[in-house]
Protein backbone atom coordinates (compact mmCIF):
# COMPACT_ATOMS: atom_id res chain seq x y z
CA UNK A 1 0.00 0.00 0.00
CA UNK A 2 0.79 3.57 -0.91
CA UNK A 3 1.20 6.27 1.44
CA UNK A 4 -1.73 8.88 1.09
CA UNK A 5 -1.89 11.86 -0.11
CA UNK A 6 -5.20 14.38 -0.24
CA UNK A 7 -4.37 17.57 -2.02
CA UNK A 8 -5.53 21.12 -0.96
CA UNK A 9 -8.52 21.22 -3.01
CA UNK A 10 -10.20 17.81 -1.74
CA UNK A 11 -12.15 19.26 0.40
CA UNK A 12 -15.49 19.07 -1.78
CA UNK A 13 -17.65 16.68 -1.15
CA UNK A 14 -17.71 12.96 -2.35
CA UNK A 15 -13.54 13.06 -3.71
CA UNK A 16 -13.41 9.65 -5.43
CA UNK A 17 -9.53 9.49 -5.30
CA UNK A 18 -9.59 10.10 -1.67
CA UNK A 19 -12.94 8.29 -1.06
CA UNK A 20 -11.02 5.26 -3.17
CA UNK A 21 -8.13 5.35 -1.01
CA UNK A 22 -9.67 5.63 2.58
CA UNK A 23 -11.57 2.38 1.28
CA UNK A 24 -8.59 0.09 0.82
CA UNK A 25 -6.98 1.05 4.50
CA UNK A 26 -10.38 0.65 5.95
CA UNK A 27 -10.68 -2.58 4.11
CA UNK A 28 -7.67 -3.90 4.37
CA UNK A 29 -5.99 -6.78 6.56
CA UNK A 30 -2.46 -6.67 5.74
CA UNK A 31 -0.59 -5.67 8.42
CA UNK A 32 2.81 -4.78 6.57
CA UNK A 33 0.68 -2.67 4.16
CA UNK A 34 -1.75 -0.99 6.96
CA UNK A 35 2.14 0.10 8.45
CA UNK A 36 3.31 2.23 5.64
CA UNK A 37 0.01 3.99 6.84
CA UNK A 38 0.12 4.25 10.86
CA UNK A 39 3.98 5.38 9.97
CA UNK A 40 2.54 7.86 7.43
CA UNK A 41 0.52 8.92 9.86
CA UNK A 42 2.86 9.07 12.91
CA UNK A 43 4.76 10.95 11.12
CA UNK A 44 2.10 13.98 9.87
CA UNK A 45 1.31 14.13 14.02
CA UNK A 46 5.08 14.65 14.73
CA UNK A 47 5.22 17.25 12.24
CA UNK A 48 2.07 19.17 12.30
CA UNK A 49 1.65 18.82 16.35
CA UNK A 50 4.55 17.91 17.44
CA UNK A 51 5.55 15.60 20.23
CA UNK A 52 3.68 16.96 23.01
CA UNK A 53 0.55 15.39 24.45
CA UNK A 54 -2.36 17.72 25.67
CA UNK A 55 -4.03 16.92 28.71
CA UNK A 56 -7.85 17.71 28.75
CA UNK A 57 -9.51 17.35 32.00
CA UNK A 58 -12.55 15.88 31.55
CA UNK A 59 -15.56 16.59 34.10
CA UNK A 60 -18.80 14.64 33.42
CA UNK A 61 -20.57 17.24 35.49
CA UNK A 62 -24.62 15.74 35.14
CA UNK A 63 -25.67 12.85 33.69
CA UNK A 64 -29.38 13.90 33.62
CA UNK A 65 -30.26 13.61 29.66
CA UNK A 66 -33.86 14.21 27.99
CA UNK A 67 -32.34 12.62 24.48
CA UNK A 68 -33.06 9.21 23.71
CA UNK A 69 -30.09 7.69 22.02
CA UNK A 70 -30.51 4.18 21.77
CA UNK A 71 -26.70 3.30 22.31
CA UNK A 72 -26.36 5.58 25.21
CA UNK A 73 -26.60 4.59 28.44
CA UNK A 74 -27.47 7.34 30.13
CA UNK A 75 -30.33 8.43 27.99
CA UNK A 76 -33.47 9.30 29.28
CA UNK A 77 -35.55 6.18 28.88
CA UNK A 78 -32.91 4.06 30.94
CA UNK A 79 -34.92 3.90 34.45
CA UNK A 80 -31.75 2.54 35.72
CA UNK A 81 -29.10 4.75 35.58
CA UNK A 82 -28.73 6.76 38.92
CA UNK A 83 -28.66 10.30 37.91
CA UNK A 84 -26.49 13.02 39.50
CA UNK A 85 -25.98 16.68 38.54
CA UNK A 86 -22.59 18.13 40.00
CA UNK A 87 -23.21 21.76 42.05
CA UNK A 88 -20.93 24.77 40.59
CA UNK A 89 -18.72 24.70 43.65
CA UNK A 90 -18.34 20.53 43.02
CA UNK A 91 -17.70 21.82 39.37
CA UNK A 92 -14.73 24.12 40.75
CA UNK A 93 -13.39 22.31 43.32
CA UNK A 94 -12.39 19.50 40.18
CA UNK A 95 -11.07 22.23 38.49
CA UNK A 96 -9.15 23.31 40.86
CA UNK A 97 -7.70 19.89 41.80
CA UNK A 98 -6.89 19.35 37.66
CA UNK A 99 -5.41 23.50 37.44
CA UNK A 100 -3.00 22.04 40.52
CA UNK A 101 -2.05 19.31 38.36
CA UNK A 102 -0.95 21.87 35.72
CA UNK A 103 -3.97 21.42 33.26
CA UNK A 104 -5.07 24.16 31.25
CA UNK A 105 -7.78 22.91 29.68
CA UNK A 106 -11.34 22.00 31.37
CA UNK A 107 -14.06 20.04 29.08
CA UNK A 108 -17.33 19.97 30.68
CA UNK A 109 -19.41 17.14 29.38
CA UNK A 110 -23.00 16.54 30.51
CA UNK A 111 -25.92 14.62 29.18
CA UNK A 112 -28.64 17.11 27.39
CA UNK A 113 -29.96 18.50 30.39
CA UNK A 114 -32.03 21.45 30.46
CA UNK A 115 -32.06 21.98 34.19
CA UNK A 116 -28.20 23.58 33.67
CA UNK A 117 -29.44 26.29 31.94
CA UNK A 118 -26.98 27.87 29.33
CA UNK A 119 -27.05 31.30 31.75
CA UNK A 120 -26.02 28.78 34.40
CA UNK A 121 -23.08 27.14 32.30
CA UNK A 122 -22.03 30.66 31.03
CA UNK A 123 -21.43 31.91 34.71
CA UNK A 124 -19.16 28.37 35.44
CA UNK A 125 -17.35 29.13 32.17
CA UNK A 126 -16.97 32.68 33.22
CA UNK A 127 -15.53 31.83 36.66
CA UNK A 128 -13.27 29.02 35.53
CA UNK A 129 -11.83 31.17 32.79
CA UNK A 130 -11.34 34.57 35.34
CA UNK A 131 -10.36 32.30 38.94
CA UNK A 132 -8.61 29.31 37.16
CA UNK A 133 -7.40 30.84 33.53
CA UNK A 134 -7.70 27.61 32.02
CA UNK A 135 -9.36 27.25 28.56
CA UNK A 136 -12.78 25.66 28.63
CA UNK A 137 -14.26 22.51 26.09
CA UNK A 138 -18.14 22.42 26.14
CA UNK A 139 -19.81 19.18 25.81
CA UNK A 140 -23.13 19.88 26.39
CA UNK A 141 -25.57 17.96 23.60
CA UNK A 142 -27.30 20.35 21.39
CA UNK A 143 -28.66 23.88 22.44
CA UNK A 144 -29.95 26.39 20.14
CA UNK A 145 -27.85 29.14 18.09
CA UNK A 146 -28.25 31.93 20.10
CA UNK A 147 -27.31 29.72 23.56
CA UNK A 148 -23.93 28.72 21.36
CA UNK A 149 -23.62 32.04 21.05
CA UNK A 150 -23.64 33.05 24.67
CA UNK A 151 -21.74 30.32 25.55
CA UNK A 152 -19.41 31.76 23.36
CA UNK A 153 -19.44 35.50 24.79
CA UNK A 154 -19.20 33.70 27.84
CA UNK A 155 -15.28 32.67 26.85
CA UNK A 156 -15.91 29.11 26.32
CA UNK A 157 -13.50 28.20 23.39
CA UNK A 158 -14.26 24.96 22.06
CA UNK A 159 -17.34 22.62 21.54
CA UNK A 160 -17.31 18.97 21.27
CA UNK A 161 -20.64 17.13 19.08
CA UNK A 162 -19.92 14.03 17.32
CA UNK A 163 -22.09 13.36 14.35
CA UNK A 164 -21.42 9.74 15.32
CA UNK A 165 -22.06 8.14 11.24
CA UNK A 166 -22.73 10.01 8.50
CA UNK A 167 -24.88 7.23 7.16
CA UNK A 168 -28.27 9.05 7.57
CA UNK A 169 -30.67 6.03 7.80
CA UNK A 170 -28.69 5.14 10.78
CA UNK A 171 -28.38 7.95 12.49
CA UNK A 172 -32.12 8.16 12.88
CA UNK A 173 -31.72 4.50 13.96
CA UNK A 174 -29.44 5.82 16.84
CA UNK A 175 -31.04 9.01 17.70
CA UNK A 176 -34.88 8.10 17.08
CA UNK A 177 -36.91 11.88 15.85
CA UNK A 178 -33.69 13.29 14.59
CA UNK A 179 -31.70 13.48 11.74
CA UNK A 180 -28.20 13.51 10.42
CA UNK A 181 -29.23 17.25 8.75
CA UNK A 182 -30.21 18.16 11.73
CA UNK A 183 -26.99 17.14 13.42
CA UNK A 184 -24.61 18.91 10.96
CA UNK A 185 -26.65 21.92 11.46
CA UNK A 186 -26.15 22.05 14.66
CA UNK A 187 -22.07 21.77 13.92
CA UNK A 188 -22.60 23.96 11.68
CA UNK A 189 -24.07 26.90 14.47
CA UNK A 190 -21.17 25.77 16.77
CA UNK A 191 -18.51 26.79 14.09
CA UNK A 192 -20.27 30.32 13.28
CA UNK A 193 -20.93 31.09 17.12
CA UNK A 194 -16.99 31.44 16.80
CA UNK A 195 -16.05 27.91 18.75
CA UNK A 196 -12.97 25.76 17.52
CA UNK A 197 -15.26 22.77 16.85
CA UNK A 198 -14.73 19.57 17.30
CA UNK A 199 -16.90 16.19 16.20
CA UNK A 200 -16.11 12.51 15.74
CA UNK A 201 -17.77 8.99 15.79
CA UNK A 202 -18.32 5.87 17.18
CA UNK A 203 -17.13 3.08 15.34
CA UNK A 204 -18.44 -0.57 15.05
CA UNK A 205 -21.96 0.15 15.42
CA UNK A 206 -24.14 -2.24 14.52
CA UNK A 207 -25.29 -1.93 10.77
CA UNK A 208 -22.04 0.57 10.21
CA UNK A 209 -20.83 -0.03 6.97
CA UNK A 210 -17.17 -0.10 5.78
CA UNK A 211 -17.94 2.35 2.91
CA UNK A 212 -20.10 5.17 5.30
CA UNK A 213 -16.78 5.21 7.89
CA UNK A 214 -14.76 6.29 4.39
CA UNK A 215 -17.52 8.72 4.20
CA UNK A 216 -17.33 9.95 8.06
CA UNK A 217 -13.40 10.66 7.31
CA UNK A 218 -14.16 12.67 4.30
CA UNK A 219 -16.93 14.52 5.96
CA UNK A 220 -14.19 15.50 9.10
CA UNK A 221 -12.03 17.00 6.42
CA UNK A 222 -14.87 18.95 4.98
CA UNK A 223 -16.04 19.96 7.85
CA UNK A 224 -12.19 21.36 8.38
CA UNK A 225 -12.63 20.20 11.91
CA UNK A 226 -10.29 21.62 14.70
CA UNK A 227 -11.05 18.24 16.95
CA UNK A 228 -11.74 14.76 16.14
CA UNK A 229 -12.37 11.97 18.51
CA UNK A 230 -13.48 9.11 17.38
CA UNK A 231 -13.88 5.44 19.51
CA UNK A 232 -15.23 2.22 19.49
CA UNK A 233 -18.67 1.31 20.49
CA UNK A 234 -19.33 -0.56 23.24
CA UNK A 235 -22.89 -2.11 23.76
CA UNK A 236 -24.35 -0.76 26.84
CA UNK A 237 -27.01 -3.42 27.59
CA UNK A 238 -29.95 -1.19 29.12
CA UNK A 239 -29.76 0.51 25.88
CA UNK A 240 -32.10 -0.77 22.49
CA UNK A 241 -28.49 -1.42 21.03
CA UNK A 242 -27.29 -3.53 24.24
CA UNK A 243 -26.47 -6.99 21.72
CA UNK A 244 -23.72 -7.36 19.33
CA UNK A 245 -19.96 -7.16 19.70
CA UNK A 246 -17.94 -3.99 20.23
CA UNK A 247 -16.20 -2.05 17.46
CA UNK A 248 -13.05 -3.54 17.20
CA UNK A 249 -9.41 -1.46 18.20
CA UNK A 250 -7.91 -2.24 14.68
CA UNK A 251 -11.34 -0.24 12.99
CA UNK A 252 -10.41 2.37 15.69
CA UNK A 253 -6.43 2.29 14.93
CA UNK A 254 -7.27 2.87 11.94
CA UNK A 255 -10.08 5.72 11.47
CA UNK A 256 -7.46 7.41 14.30
CA UNK A 257 -4.95 7.25 11.60
CA UNK A 258 -6.85 8.31 8.41
CA UNK A 259 -8.47 11.31 10.71
CA UNK A 260 -4.72 12.35 10.79
CA UNK A 261 -3.88 11.79 7.08
CA UNK A 262 -6.97 13.76 6.32
CA UNK A 263 -6.47 16.54 8.74
CA UNK A 264 -2.50 17.09 9.64
CA UNK A 265 -2.98 19.26 12.11
CA UNK A 266 -5.69 18.70 14.04
CA UNK A 267 -6.24 17.60 18.28
CA UNK A 268 -6.94 13.96 18.15
CA UNK A 269 -7.48 12.15 21.11
CA UNK A 270 -6.81 8.86 22.32
CA UNK A 271 -10.29 8.22 23.63
CA UNK A 272 -11.63 6.87 27.02
CA UNK A 273 -13.80 4.33 24.94
CA UNK A 274 -10.47 3.15 23.01
CA UNK A 275 -8.64 2.74 26.33
CA UNK A 276 -11.53 0.72 27.39
CA UNK A 277 -11.80 -1.84 25.01
CA UNK A 278 -8.27 -2.72 25.75
CA UNK A 279 -5.61 -1.54 27.85
CA UNK A 280 -3.10 -1.02 24.80
CA UNK A 281 -5.93 0.93 23.27
CA UNK A 282 -4.85 4.48 23.89
CA UNK A 283 -1.06 4.18 23.26
CA UNK A 284 -1.66 2.33 20.38
CA UNK A 285 -4.20 5.33 19.04
CA UNK A 286 -1.33 8.02 20.20
CA UNK A 287 1.28 5.81 18.43
CA UNK A 288 -1.06 6.41 15.19
CA UNK A 289 -1.96 9.85 14.95
CA UNK A 290 -3.25 10.94 18.27
CA UNK A 291 -1.77 13.68 20.44
CA UNK A 292 -4.66 13.94 23.31
CA UNK A 293 -5.28 12.63 26.26
CA UNK A 294 -8.82 13.44 28.18
CA UNK A 295 -8.08 12.16 31.66
CA UNK A 296 -11.25 12.04 34.08
CA UNK A 297 -11.54 14.41 36.89
CA UNK A 298 -14.97 13.80 37.71
CA UNK A 299 -15.13 12.71 41.22
CA UNK A 300 -15.73 9.33 42.63
CA UNK A 301 -19.31 8.54 43.08
CA UNK A 302 -20.10 10.43 40.18
CA UNK A 303 -17.55 9.13 37.88
CA UNK A 304 -18.92 5.39 37.95
CA UNK A 305 -23.03 6.89 37.15
CA UNK A 306 -21.41 8.77 33.57
CA UNK A 307 -21.80 4.95 32.30
CA UNK A 308 -22.56 5.59 29.02
CA UNK A 309 -21.40 1.84 28.07
CA UNK A 310 -19.92 -0.27 30.04
CA UNK A 311 -16.63 -1.37 31.53
CA UNK A 312 -15.43 2.22 31.05
CA UNK A 313 -11.62 2.45 32.09
CA UNK A 314 -10.99 4.37 35.17
CA UNK A 315 -14.23 4.43 37.00
CA UNK A 316 -12.86 2.91 40.35
CA UNK A 317 -9.83 5.94 39.77
CA UNK A 318 -9.46 8.75 41.37
CA UNK A 319 -8.66 11.82 39.45
CA UNK A 320 -5.08 11.68 40.68
CA UNK A 321 -4.75 8.15 39.66
CA UNK A 322 -6.20 9.21 35.82
CA UNK A 323 -3.90 11.80 36.14
CA UNK A 324 -0.61 9.31 36.89
CA UNK A 325 -1.83 6.96 34.09
CA UNK A 326 -1.83 9.02 31.62
CA UNK A 327 1.70 10.85 32.59
CA UNK A 328 3.04 7.65 32.24
CA UNK A 329 1.55 6.27 29.35
CA UNK A 330 2.87 9.28 27.97
CA UNK A 331 6.29 9.27 28.82
CA UNK A 332 6.75 5.17 28.50
CA UNK A 333 6.39 6.32 24.74
CA UNK A 334 8.56 9.16 24.55
CA UNK A 335 6.32 12.01 24.45
CA UNK A 336 5.73 14.90 27.10
CA UNK A 337 3.04 16.42 28.50
CA UNK A 338 2.91 19.64 26.26
CA UNK A 339 2.51 23.01 27.11
CA UNK A 340 0.41 25.97 26.38
CA UNK A 341 -3.73 25.77 26.11
CA UNK A 342 -3.12 24.19 23.06
CA UNK A 343 -6.03 25.68 20.74
CA UNK A 344 -7.27 23.98 17.41
CA UNK A 345 -5.69 25.44 14.23
CA UNK A 346 -9.58 27.62 13.63
CA UNK A 347 -8.23 30.10 16.56
CA UNK A 348 -4.99 30.78 15.30
CA UNK A 349 -6.71 31.53 11.77
CA UNK A 350 -8.86 33.86 13.64
CA UNK A 351 -5.62 35.86 15.94
CA UNK A 352 -4.38 36.30 12.45
CA UNK A 353 -7.40 37.92 11.15
CA UNK A 354 -7.46 40.31 13.85
CA UNK A 355 -4.03 41.22 13.65
CA UNK A 356 -4.13 41.70 10.08
N1 LIG B 1 -24.63 14.69 25.39
C1 LIG B 1 -23.44 15.09 24.69
C2 LIG B 1 -22.23 14.29 25.12
C3 LIG B 1 -22.43 12.86 24.82
S1 LIG B 1 -21.33 11.69 25.50
C4 LIG B 1 -23.69 15.00 23.19
O1 LIG B 1 -24.75 14.53 22.80
O2 LIG B 1 -22.86 15.43 22.41
C5 LIG B 1 -20.04 11.79 24.30
C6 LIG B 1 -19.98 10.66 23.30
O3 LIG B 1 -19.95 9.40 23.92
C7 LIG B 1 -21.13 10.56 22.34
O4 LIG B 1 -21.07 11.53 21.34
C8 LIG B 1 -20.93 9.14 21.80
O5 LIG B 1 -20.15 9.15 20.61
C9 LIG B 1 -20.17 8.44 22.92
N2 LIG B 1 -20.94 7.29 23.40
C10 LIG B 1 -22.16 7.30 23.97
N3 LIG B 1 -22.60 6.04 24.18
C11 LIG B 1 -21.63 5.21 23.73
C12 LIG B 1 -21.49 3.80 23.65
N4 LIG B 1 -22.45 2.95 24.05
N5 LIG B 1 -20.34 3.31 23.11
C13 LIG B 1 -19.37 4.14 22.70
N6 LIG B 1 -19.45 5.47 22.74
C14 LIG B 1 -20.57 6.01 23.25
Amino acid sequence: MKEIYISDEVRAPGDAYAFEDILAVLLSEDEEALRVIYDQADRMRSRHVGEGVHLRGLVEFSNNCSAVCSFCGINALNRGARRYRMTPDEIYGSAAFATGLGYRTIVLQSGEDALYGTDDICRIVERLRTRYGVAVTLSLGERTGPEYERLRGAGADRYLMRFETSDSALYSKLKPGSSLEKRLEHIRRIRDAGFQTGSGIMVGIPGQSVESIARDIMLFRQLDLDMVGSGPFVPHPDTGMGQGPAGSLSLVMKVTALTRIVLPGAHIPATTATGSIDPCGQEMALRVGANVLMPNMTPPGYREKYAIYPGKMCVKESPADSDRTARALISRIGRHVAEGYGHGRSYYLREKGKNG
